[in-house]
């Protein structure tokens, strides 16, 4: 009678075993190999970034795609993020898209050439007052939205809880990374992304449909604001000028100190734990303008050029 009962049973528990899969069923030999090896951890692992520059069809993109063959902005994109511990490799590639953008969707972040031609022509002519050059300005800009899809890219692959809107939280990634990655250079990229809005400041007033206002995307204005508060949050005294040259009103300067304490204690608790600190201080003791700003003289060329005289 028992003996029955139990039979009876059986197919009850081959359900229950089939219904929760894995949990009931024999390893293999390799999966037992893997668990030993504590294989079902990511394998998290730094210097993960490839790069790549597609060939645009499109001539009018040739100049913008021999401008980055020559100097070779990815690379510096790789060596900033090359600390970071990712459990897979992520291409950063420029390439024609037929549309003015950049976004991140595993495993490649996309900026397009169209963007970059953009940047290019929305570059200021001339060096500002305070020595802001045009070179500041695209090199900060270009590194402000480059970092910016690398935080979507590392919030998706790191599995990183997000409260705000994706959007803010990849500009506040990438406002962290550009205050931090060089002190020397830090207020020279943070001033030289807002010398691209100068035109726009300048305005003082814009008047935009309303549906502006459902952008994911923060309105321009108020993600250049955002920061330049975080830059000012992180060290008056470094970006002192933030504030004196009038990029950032004084009625938001209070909140600052705080905005950046947010944002820096998120980043120490959700990202640093992934960042490999020899090859952190390797990054953070290099220059990231990668060009002069005098142009360096060939030293051969001048005694000819007397000579030409
Ligand atoms: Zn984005």
């Amino acid at each position: 009678m028992k003996k029955i009962a139990i039979l009876a049973l059986a197919p009850v528990a081959a359900l229950v075993a089939w219904g929760s899969g894995s949990v009931l069923h024999a390893q293999t030999a390799n999966e037992a190999w893997q668990t030993f090896l504590n294989g079902d951890q990511p394998d998290l692992q730094p210097n993960r970034i490839r790069v790549q520059y597609d060939e645009p069809t499109d001539p009018q993109l040739r100049p913008v795609y021999e401008i980055m063959m020559r100097r070779r902005p990815l690379q510096k994109v790789q060596e900033i993020f090359s600390p970071l511990r990712l459990p897979m490799e992520l291409t950063v590639k420029t390439t024609q898209c037929g549309m003015s953008n950049a976004w991140y969707q595993r495993p490649t972040v996309t900026l397009c050439y169209e963007y970059l031609r953009d940047l290019r022509d929305m570059a200021p002519a001339e060096t500002s007052p305070d020595g802001i050059t045009p070179v500041d300005a695209v090199v900060g800009e270009f590194l402000f939205t480059a970092s910016h899809e690398m935080g979507h890219a590392v919030f998706d692959l790191l599995d990183v809880p997000l409260f705000g809107r994706p959007e803010d939280d990849a500009d506040q990634f990438a406002a962290h990374v550009l205050i931090r990655i060089g002190k020397a250079n830090a207020p020279q990229l943070i001033q030289g992304a807002a010398y691209m809005y100068a035109e726009y400041v300048k305005k003082q007033t814009v008047i935009v449909p309303i549906t502006a206002f459902a952008d994911v995307h923060g309105a321009p204005m108020q993600r250049l604001y955002n920061l330049l508060c975080l830059a000012y949050g992180a060290d008056p005294v470094m970006f002192a000028d933030v504030v004196d040259k009038g990029y950032l009103p004084k009625s938001r300067v209070p909140a600052c100190k705080t905005e950046w304490g947010e944002v820096d204690f998120a980043f120490q608790k959700l990202i640093y734990p992934y960042i490999d600190k020899t090859l952190l201080d390797e990054v953070l003791s290099k220059s990231w303008v990668p060009y002069a700003r005098i142009p360096i003289r060939r030293q051969t060329d001048t005694p000819q050029s007397q000579s030409m005289r």
